[in-house]
C-alpha cells in the first residue's frame, strides 16, 4: 500500500499554485506576492526632517544665536533656501530646505522676538531623513512567494502600490455525507449523531488561509452524492467529500467520482487512522475523498489538505514545525504494523510527549487536547516510555 509520504508527495505535485490575481492591498494581508516587487521611488521621497525645530547650517552656529527668516510646515511644496546665517523654523515631515544641513529640535533651544538661541554646537546631518535611506528607488521590497503582513502592506502603500498582485484564497467545497447526520442547531433522534466535520473540516480551512464553502450534506445515495459533486466542481478549486470512502455497503465516493471522470491518483495509505483516503483529480481540480471519522478527517486535512492549499497559496512553508519529541509513557500497536501511526499528543518542555487521552478515531476531544502529531513510522509493534518519535507541532505556524 502507498505510504504516508509518498501520498504526500503525489498529493503536492497535483497541488498547482493558483493563477494570480491582483487585489487591494488591505485584501493582500496573510496572502503570498505571485512576483517580486521593487520600489520605483526611493522612499522617504526627500530629505526632511525628523523633528520640531530649527533648520540651519552646522557652520553658521558658532554665534549661538540667529535670525528665525520663516517656518516650514510638513507637506510645503516650495520651501524657501536658507540664506547665510539664517535658521528657518521647521516641522516633522517637512522638506528640509537648501542649504541647511542639521535641524535642533525645539527642545533644545530658546525662542526670542525672531531669534533662535542655540545651546550648543548642531552636528552635520542631527535629526535629518535622507531621501532614499529607508528604501532606494529599486529597491527589492517583497521577494515572489513572501507573505504579505502588516509591515510589507504597509511599506507597499508607502512606494505606490494600492493593489498587489497574489496567490488568492482557494475555494474548497466540503461535502459531508452520511444518512446518520442531523445539523448541529438539532437533537439527533435514534441511531443519529449530529454533523461535527462540515464545522470542523471547514474551520480547518479557514484556519489554512482559504475560503470554505460548506455544502449541504448528503443522504448516502449515489445519486446524491453525484450531484452535490458536480455542483461543488462548478464553484470550487478544492472539494473535500466527507464520509463515504470506505468498503461498507453505502460508501459511494469511489465510484461515483470515477464516473465522473475523475481522475483516481490513490485510494488507501497506508496510515491510522484515515487509511481509506483517496485523492482524485478532476480537470485540475483536487477532490479528496475524507474518511468520516472526526479525528481522521481532521488528521486528513491537516496532513495532505493543508499542504496543498498552502501550496496552492503560493507559500514557501508547507510544513509544521517538527522536532524530536520523547515518549512519557510506553505504546503498543493494534492491527498492522506496516503503517504510520498519528497519535494525538501534548508536547511539554524538553519535548516530552504525553498522549492526549485515548486515540480512538472518534474521540474529537483529543483533537483539543493536543498540540502535535507524534508519527509512528511503520514497523515496531511498541514503544517504551523515553522513546524517541518525530513531533509535528500543529498549533504552531508554518511560516516562522
Ligand atoms: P464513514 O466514513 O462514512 O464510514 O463514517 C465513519 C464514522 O464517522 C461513522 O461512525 C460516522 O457516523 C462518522 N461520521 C461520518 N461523517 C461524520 C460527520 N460529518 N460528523 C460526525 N461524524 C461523522
Ligand atoms: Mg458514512
Amino acid at each position: 500500500m502507498l505510504g504516508y509520504l509518498e501520498a504526500r508527495k503525489l498529493v503536492l505535485e497535483r497541488a498547482e499554485p493558483l493563477p494570480p490575481r491582483r487585489v487591494p492591498l488591505l485584501e493582500a494581508l496573510g496572502l503570498a506576492a505571485a512576483e517580486d516587487i521593487r520600489a520605483a521611488e526611493p522612499v522617504p521621497p526627500f530629505t526632511n526632517s525628523a523633528m520640531d525645530g530649527f533648520a540651519l547650517r552646522c557652520g553658521d552656529a558658532a554665534p549661538g544665536r540667529l535670525p528665525v527668516a520663516g517656518t516650514v510646515p510638513a507637506g510645503m511644496a516650495e520651501v524657501p533656501a536658507l540664506g547665510p546665517g539664517e535658521a528657518l523654523r521647521i516641522m516633522t515631515g517637512a522638506p528640509l530646505p537648501a542649504g541647511a544641513d542639521a535641524v535642533v529640535p525645539i527642545e533644545f533651544v530658546r525662542e526670542e522676538a525672531g531669534w533662535v538661541v542655540l545651546s550648543g554646537a548642531p552636528r552635520p546631518g542631527a535629526n535629518i531623513r535622507l531621501a532614499g535611506e529607508d528604501i532606494p528607488a529599486g529597491g527589492l521590497v517583497v521577494s515572489a512567494g513572501a507573505v504579505l503582513r502588516p509591515a510589507e502592506v504597509g511599506v507597499l502603500a508607502a512606494i505606490g502600490c494600492p493593489e498587489v498582485r497574489v496567490r488568492p484564497r482557494p475555494r474548497v467545497a466540503v461535502i459531508t455525507t452520511g444518512n446518520e447526520l442531523v445539523d448541529a442547531g438539532d437533537r439527533p433522534g435514534p441511531g443519529r449523531i449530529r454533523d461535527a466535520n462540515i464545522h470542523s473540516l471547514c474551520a480547518q480551512a479557514m484556519a489554512a488561509g482559504a475560503i470554505p464553502l460548506p455544502r449541504p450534506r448528503v443522504e448516502d445515495s449515489r445519486e446524491a452524492v453525484a450531484r452535490a459533486v458536480r455542483d461543488a466542481l462548478d464553484e470550487a478549486d478544492v472539494v473535500l467529500t466527507n464520509g463515504g470512502i470506505s468498503v461498507g455497503d453505502f460508501d459511494f465516493i469511489k465510484a461515483v467520482l470515477e464516473d465522473h471522470g475523475a481522475e483516481r491518483v490513490f485510494w488507501k495509505v497506508a496510515q491510522k487512522p484515515g487509511s481509506p483516503l483517496g485523492l482524485w483529480v478532476h480537470r485540475g481540480k483536487l477532490i479528496f475523498g475524507i474518511p468520516g471519522n472526526p479525528v481522521a478527517a481532521m488528521l486528513m486535512f491537516e496532513t495532505y489538505v493543508r499542504p496543498a492549499l498552502r501550496r496552492m497559496m503560493g507559500y514557501r512553508n508547507l510544513h509544521r514545525p517538527e522536532r524530536t519529541g520523547i515518549l512519557e509513557a510506553a505504546w503498543k500497536r493494534s492491527g498492522d504494523p506496516m503503517r504510520t501511526e498519528f497519535l494525538r499528543v501534548v508536547a511539554g518542555p524538553g519535548g516530552r510527549a504525553a498522549l492526549a487521552g485515548p486515540q480512538g478515531s472518534g474521540i474529537l476531544s483529543g483533537m483539543m487536547r493536543a498540540n502535535a502529531l507524534a508519527l509512528i513510522p511503520e514497523g515496531p509493534t511498541a514503544l517504551e516510555a523515553g522513546a524517541e518519535v518525530p513531533l509535528q507541532l500543529i498549533d504552531e505556524a508554518e511560516d516562522h
